[in-house]
């Protein structure tokens, strides 16, 4: 079979020949439909992400060996199966669950693999989906798609699930204020989400006034523009002087974190995700004296999955696939995205 393969960073991803690994006892492999390019992907072709002062934050470092076949986005059909999986037929329509743990720390044991101490996270601890198969370690990462579009459904995996967490992690009360900082990609599904999930008021801040439009059309309540004015004011100017009660901040780099947290209410949340790089100088008093809480969130757990599927289902998000590449364009998907020309989601039909 073919795959698309990280052979060293930084140069063109190279077309090999692999074997098709044979499934035993839980495995399961899928032939696959749909597989979605990720930032994260440009990160682990880059070989790193930008840290504080400049340094360079190297993947080799987290544990991730080259070569290999990035794609953590994965929709398809099952191919074969190992002896003892339950519950699944050849021929089935799957999303793959690609945050897979050791499975014994702390985080595995309460279903949060996703934040495993050992991740072993499909398409960057092990070969992934830019791939014509994906050996898959257990049936039990998987999700029936029952229907919907594999091309569509293949971001729920990561963008969509990484949304919905944040979402989680707001908090956010019926009546409450939160803030969604960027409206690409995941800024766009997390309006989508917290409008479909809590009752929450929803204020959209980016720069592109054709993104928050969209943004406005999807549910937002407030639009901010913060190319024409101080996004800060803008948010107490909405919120009777008092700020939100919580901010994802999917930018989350040098210039948005410090707004973020001055936008935020006595006792607010600061749920950050973006992973553009940058530090934040924290003005230390201000964190007891206003009790905020600062927290993280990364992709999600398999729990959150299944309700995301279930969410799409109901016609409660709407994700935009814009492009389709072959396995043999994986270096102009890659392009393209990094170059920003790509608009919603691109995808790999191998
Ligand atoms: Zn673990
Ligand atoms: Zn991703």
């Amino acid at each position: 079979m073919k795959a698309a393969r990280i052979i060293k960073t930084k140069e063109p991803l190279e077309i090999k020949d692999v074997n098709i690994p044979n499934p035993k006892g839980d495995q399961v492999l899928v032939k696959v439909e749909s597989a979605g390019v990720c930032h994260s992907d440009l990160h682990l072709w880059d070989g790193g992400y930008a840290g504080p002062q400049g340094v360079f934050m190297k993947v080799e470092d987290r544990g991730v060996k080259f070569p290999l076949t990035p794609g953590h986005e994965v929709a398809g059909t099952i191919d074969e199966m190992g002896e003892s999986v339950t519950g699944f037929s050849k021929g089935d329509k799957v999303l793959v669950y690609p945050w897979i743990g050791e499975g014994t720390c702390p985080a595995c044991r309460v279903g949060e693999e996703n934040i495993c101490d050992g991740p072993r996270s499909l398409g960057i601890y092990q070969d992934g989906g830019y791939s014509e198969m994906v050996l898959v370690p257990s049936y039990k990462y998987l999700v029936k798609l029952h229907g919907l579009d594999l091309n569509s459904s293949a971001s729920l995996a990561c963008s969509g699930l990484t949304a919905y967490t944040a979402v989680k992690k707001t908090e956010s009360h019926p009546g409450q204020m939160v803030v969604v900082i960027g409206a690409g990609g995941l800024g766009l599904m997390a309006v989508q989400l917290a409008k479909a999930t809590t009752n929450a008021r929803i204020a959209i801040v980016d720069i592109d006034e054709k993104k928050l439009a969209e943004a406005k059309r999807l549910g937002a309540d407030e639009i901010i523009n913060s190319a024409a004015g101080d996004p800060v004011k803008s948010v107490k100017e909405v919120t009777d002087g008092l700020g939100a009660e919580t901010v994802i901040d999917f930018v989350n780099n040098g210039k948005t974190a410090p707004n973020s947290l001055n936008m935020l209410r006595k006792r607010g949340r600061l749920v950050m995700v973006g992973l553009f790089g940058g530090s934040l100088e924290l003005n230390l008093p201000l964190v007891p004296l206003r009790a905020f809480t600062l927290t993280g969130a990364y992709t999600g757990k398999f729990a959150d999955l299944v309700e995301l599927v279930a969410l799409a289902r109901m016609n409660k998000i709407q994700s935009l696939v814009s492009r389709k590449f072959t396995l043999d364009q994986a270096n102009t998907a890659l392009e393209e995205l990094k170059a920003g020309k790509i608009i919603g989601r691109s995808v790999i039909n191998p």
